[in-house]
């Protein structure tokens, strides 16, 4: 084995669009440390963050009391993300989305969700609750009785902003260790040695587990959070052919049935590009890389001993959980199921005319002892390192902001002193960012 052969001051693991953010702030306040970013993939945001909808979403379906850092980040994530594409002139396209309800029990629900757009900082001109006739003008082709017309949210292309992160942070000083899986952390003296691909070893003294699907896994290897575990769910896409893609102006999301799953039913999308696609609905299975047969199959013996030794064992075992995962794999198996999800509200789409798949991606959610889905994500600090586990939807809209939350408490808490909180960061002043998340 090869000896130690690099120490680095602060190392992140994952290269997802928060680990790539997190070493964007690190390194413009941070001059003279040495920070490296791991990735196991050939690049950044070969994961969830270039899998998913593409969406800048304002913070509506965010409760302010539950989800209060979430709804913040993803309230400054737009203005920065809408920042950060003029200036690197990146695509980010002002289209809004459209939340319809499908029944009276949908409606009360968009005013609950008006009511928290409006907590979370968002003014009249950006969200509007329509009445059936009020979207028949809008959107002929939709069917619902009510909807929630959310001007302010957005598309974009997270990978190609994850990309562009990971140049500044570049120039910046970070150097990005691609094609570097962490195979072993060990506590050495005051610092961590870690083991790449099995082979290459480097030290660091401070540690971020950024690792998105992977996160619980480095965490339990370093004896933090034993009492989550998570289960993975992959989000398909279908792509639509253009003969449809004029069929609505907006994106159109449908009131969740059961939000306290992680099982959305799938939208009708229009991304950033302009081209269509319906999904994602959420399939259980035992890999957070579980795209295909081979990797689930792989998983599937560790990860169900895993699953029935911790709190997952009682969410799997609740009626509820499994006849929704049982509705979500057959809208994996059948096109058709999936495809009539979206014809409760977009009834003029033939599921023939629809043939090619999408870009799956896969969302880990963390379940507590007692078998509960957590909500919201959960951050632990520990003397040398600091773990970020649950960052789901909306992840990548907050990245930014949350990236800087992160770097913030650290140095609060002095885990990891900065060398100068007042750098310029880009485009923000690093002290504003937090002025404003703080307010
Ligand atoms: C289907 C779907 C749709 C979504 N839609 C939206 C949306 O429209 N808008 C929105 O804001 N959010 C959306 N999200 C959520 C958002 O994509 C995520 O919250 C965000 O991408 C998470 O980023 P991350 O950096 O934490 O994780 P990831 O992107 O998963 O990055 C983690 C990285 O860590 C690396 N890694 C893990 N283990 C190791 C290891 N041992 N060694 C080296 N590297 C390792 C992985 O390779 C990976 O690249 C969606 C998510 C899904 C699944």
């Amino acid at each position: 084995m090869e000896q130690v052969a690099q120490n680095y001051d602060i190392i992140i693991i994952g290269g997802g669009i928060l680990g790539t953010s997190i070493s964007y702030f690190l390194s413009f306040l941070n001059k003279s440390k040495k920070i490296a970013v791991i990735e196991q993939a050939s690049d950044v945001a070969d994961h969830t963050s270039g899998r998913n909808t593409g969406k800048v979403h304002a913070p509506y379906l965010y409760n302010p009391e539950k989800k209060k850092l979430f709804a913040k980040a993803a309230f400054h994530g737009y203005e920065m993300w809408e920042k950060y594409s003029q200036l690197k002139d990146l695509p980010f396209k002002k289209d809004g989305v459209i939340e319809v309800a499908l029944d009276e029990k949908g409606i009360k629900v968009l005013e609950k969700y008006l009511k928290w757009a409006k907590q979370n900082g968002l003014k009249d001109e950006d969200i509007k609750l329509l009445s059936k006739e009020e979207m028949k003008k809008i959107e002929p082709e939709i069917e619902c009785v009510a909807a929630l017309y959310v001007y302010k949210d957005a598309s974009a292309d997270y990978a190609i902003f994850t990309k562009s992160i990971m140049q500044d942070s570049k120039e910046s000083g970070t150097e990005f260790l691609l094609d570097s899986k962490v195979t072993e952390i060990k506590n050495k003296d005051d610092s961590w040695k870690i083991t790449l691909n099995g082979k290459r070893e480097i030290t660091t003294k401070f540690l971020i587990n950024a690792a998105g699907g992977e996160a619980i896994n480095i965490a339990h290897d370093i004896g933090v959070a034993k009492n989550f575990t998570d289960v993975h769910f992959r989000g398909e896409y279908w792509i639509v052919p253009k003969q449809y893609h004029n069929l609505t102006k907006t994106s159109i999301y449908s009131v969740p049935e059961f939000p306290d799953y992680p099982f959305l039913d799938p939208h009708w999308i229009i991304r950033v590009d302009g081209s269509c696609e319906i999904g994602p609905n959420a399939v259980p299975v035992f890999s957070p890389y579980g795209y295909n047969k081979t990797e689930n199959i792989k998983e599937f013996i560790p990860k169900m001993l895993e699953m029935l030794g911790s709190g997952a064992r009682k969410a799997v075992f609740d009626r509820q959980f499994q006849e929704l995962a049982l509705s979500e794999i057959q809208s994996s198996m059948s096109k058709s199921t999936m495809i009539n999800r979206v014809k409760r509200f977009l009834p003029n789409i033939d599921s023939d005319k629809i043939t090619q798949k999408g870009t799956a991606g896969i969302r880990s959610s963390v379940i507590d002892e007692n078998g509960k889905f957590v909500p919201d994500v959960i951050l632990i600090d520990e003397k040398k390192s600091f773990h970020i586990l649950n960052y789901n939807s909306p992840g990548a809209t907050g990245a930014l902001p949350f990236a800087a939350h992160i770097v913030n408490h650290l140095n609060k808490t002095g885990l990891f002193e900065n060398e100068n909180n007042d750098a310029q960061c880009g485009p923000w002043k690093f002290s504003e960012i937090i002025e404003k998340l703080e307010k």
